[in-house]
């Protein structure tokens, strides 16, 4: 029997070496990990929409530091905030925004963005604006970043490249993905993108299909090297696995981490929840970030294998 409901998530995949994190780090991200599942298990326990269960979720994990998105987000090459989120839900609904750099919870503008029901992403000072004027809370370029952000930057700059934030470090990209009882499905991702990142750059998170899907089949939320995730159009590719090869959910997304992520020359992971209420937390790297919450269940979080 499928369960009434579902609802996965992650903070990141990365290079996360198990025994560089010391035991207060680990359980740190772990009870992170635990209060966003019980943010959005909380509205999918009562009843309440798949939409709000993955911005409740992801609200609580870009308002935590540990993480790279909203507070904690990493830094580009010129020292900013650039931040992308991207919300979609199964009856075809996306809003998504990029380059944000005033608004407080990138989660909120996108679902802002949805329900304005116009054009689906806004890009820099134009989704600042229409966040502005929706009256979503603003912070000032110090909320977002933080000593470790600083650090991080200058480490990439050094070794003149963009990095997965959390290689080597401690925290990552966010996303999650849910079913309600009603069956919609709905998937939400909020990133600071790669550190050392050049301005302007988009990655794969607020890019419908690429970072980011919802469908009647399956909803998904990615995390990785972005630019190999988009030339893949990785979300959208377990859904196609799923509804034109007939795959189940688990060698859908795993065919996506393992084999085409790769082959475009990246890493990564993603978590998935399709219309059965099934989950699957696909990884190639080290360690995810992610946890899993569902009726009638424990809910449980990982960092490592
Ligand atoms: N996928 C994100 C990006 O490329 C980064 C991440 O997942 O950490 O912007």
């Amino acid at each position: 029997m499928s369960p009434a409901w579902t609802l996965a998530l992650h903070g990141g995949a990365g290079t996360i070496p198990r025994e560089a994190m010391t035991d207060s780090a680990r359980a740190a991200h772990l009870e992170a990990l635990h209060a966003a599942l019980e943010a959005g298990a909380a509205v999918l326990r009562g009843g309440g929409a798949a939409e709000e269960a993955v911005v409740a979720a992801v609200l609580v994990l870009e308002d935590c530091p540990l993480f790279n998105a909203g507070h904690g987000s990493t830094l580009t090459a010129a020292g900013t905030v650039e931040m992308d989120a991207a919300l979609m839900l199964s009856d075809g609904r996306a809003g998504a925004v990029t380059g944000v750099r005033r608004l407080r919870n990138p989660i909120l503008a996108a679902r802002a963005v949805l329900r304005a029901g116009g054009p689906v992403l806004l890009a820099g000072e134009g989704a600042d604006s229409f966040g502005e004027a929706e009256g979503l809370a603003t912070a000032p370029p110090g909320y977002f970043e933080t000593p470790h952000r600083r650090a991080q930057l200058l480490a990439a700059r050094r070794a003149g490249a963009m990095a997965l934030d959390h290689d080597g470090a401690r925290m990552g990209t966010v996303g999650a993905v849910a079913r309600d009882r009603a069956g919609r499905l709905a998937a939400a991702t909020s990133t600071g993108g790669m550190t050392n990142k050049p301005p302007g750059r988009v990655g794969d998170s607020p890019i419908l299909g690429a970072g980011t899907w919802a469908d009647s089949t399956v909803a998904v939320s990615c995390t990785g090297t972005g630019e190999a995730f988009l030339r893949v159009a990785a979300a959208h590719e377990v859904s196609a696995r799923m509804r034109h090869a007939g795959q189940p959910l688990d060698v859908a997304a795993g065919q996506v981490i393992r084999r085409e992520v790769p082959a475009a020359g990246g890493r990564g992971g993603l978590i998935a929840v399709d219309a059965r209420g099934n989950a699957a937390l696909p990884f190639g790297t080290e360690g995810m970030y992610r946890g899993v919450a569902r009726a009638g269940a424990a809910p449980w979080a990982a960092i490592h294998a």
